[in-house]
């Protein structure tokens, strides 16, 4: 049996809505997603040991049993009762706990190399019906490419691709807790939600600066009052030309969505230099939501 080398795609969220409670601590959510470039890359090999195993280049992750990328493994394996092992190689690009959904995608990555290495057959349904139990953002990750999600992050809805353009992504040096900011929304009367089906009708038409406009997340009303740094970064892109400019999930990364390349370059040069952004990259929108087809190696 050969390896199965995936990309593992990051994600933006063009819109984020809280749209309520629920009894069991998580919030209904509608959101706009967006795959991008920016990618880890996972490679996962049969092994004649049982269990899971892992390595990857940073170091500062943990590589046992709370790693998501060994959780996808172990769950498709109890489901599938597989009582071989495997090894998982995973090379991490995208910045950890960055709003970026990089732990998810590996997660997603895990599932559908499983799937090819042990020729399971599951459909893309089934591995995101097993994902959503490994979090919110994984049915997205597996699906990839633009789409409206809702629920918790698990009720898809494919939209055509983004106009092509050129994303900004800058992450400041802070850490934001995901569960903190939600525990912190207080969602009232006041609360400026953003206007979702009106983007979802811009993606539709291919009109990215009415997408661009449309840009909203409620969660930004959290994070930005804590750490203005959100702010002073959204700042800096929209002085040089980005079409809108927001904080990404939970935060800390801001993207900024830009028509041409060369604005988005000289966006992320001046990021570069000064000290609101310790991770800066241009990166572009991943159309394809084609199945993940791997490279056998
Ligand atoms: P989201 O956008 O879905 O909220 P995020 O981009 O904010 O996710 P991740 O990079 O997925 O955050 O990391 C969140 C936490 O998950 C980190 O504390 C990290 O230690 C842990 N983690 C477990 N497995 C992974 C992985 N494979 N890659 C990155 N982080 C992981």
């Amino acid at each position: 049996m050969k390896s199965i080398k995936l990309r593992a795609m990051a994600k933006i969220n063009l819109s984020l809505d809280v749209v309520g409670e629920r009894p069991d601590g998580y919030h209904d959510l509608r959101m706009v997603m967006q795959s991008v470039r920016l990618c880890d890359q996972i490679s996962v090999s049969p092994t004649r040991a049982p269990g899971v195993r892992m390595k990857s280049n940073l170091h500062c992750l943990p590589l046992g049993g709370s790693n998501l990328a060994v959780k996808a493994a172990e769950l498709i394996m109890e489901e599938c009762g597989i009582r071989s092992g495997v090894f998982i190689d995973l090379e991490k690009n995208i910045p950890v706990a960055a709003g970026l959904a990089g732990g998810s995608s590996d997660a997603a990555a895990v599932l559908v190399a499983m799937n090819l290495l042990f020729e399971l057959g599951l459909s893309e349904e089934k591995l995101r019906e097993l994902g959503v139990r490994l979090g919110a953002d994984v049915p997205f990750c597996i699906m990839r490419g633009t789409a409206l999600a809702e629920g918790i992050g698990e009720i898809l809805t494919p939209l055509p691709a983004l106009p092509d353009c050129s994303i900004l992504l800058a992450k400041p040096d802070i850490h934001v807790s995901t569960k903190d900011v939600f525990g912190a929304l207080k969602l009232s009367e006041k609360t400026v939600h953003p206007d979702t089906d009106g983007q979802v009708e811009a993606v539709r038409e291919g009109d990215l600066a009415g997408t661009a406009r449309l840009c909203g997340n409620v969660l930004e009303s959290v994070t930005e009052v804590r750490y203005p740094v959100i702010g002073a970064i959204k700042q800096t892109m929209k002085a040089r030309g980005a079409l809108a400019a927001m904080m990404s999930g939970s935060g800390p990364t801001v993207f900024g969505i830009f028509e041409e390349k060369s604005r988005a370059e000289e966006a992320a040069d001046a990021l570069r230099k000064g000290s609101d952004a310790s991770y800066v990259c241009v990166t572009r929108p991943y159309h394809s939501r084609s199945s993940h087809s791997g490279t056998a190696g």
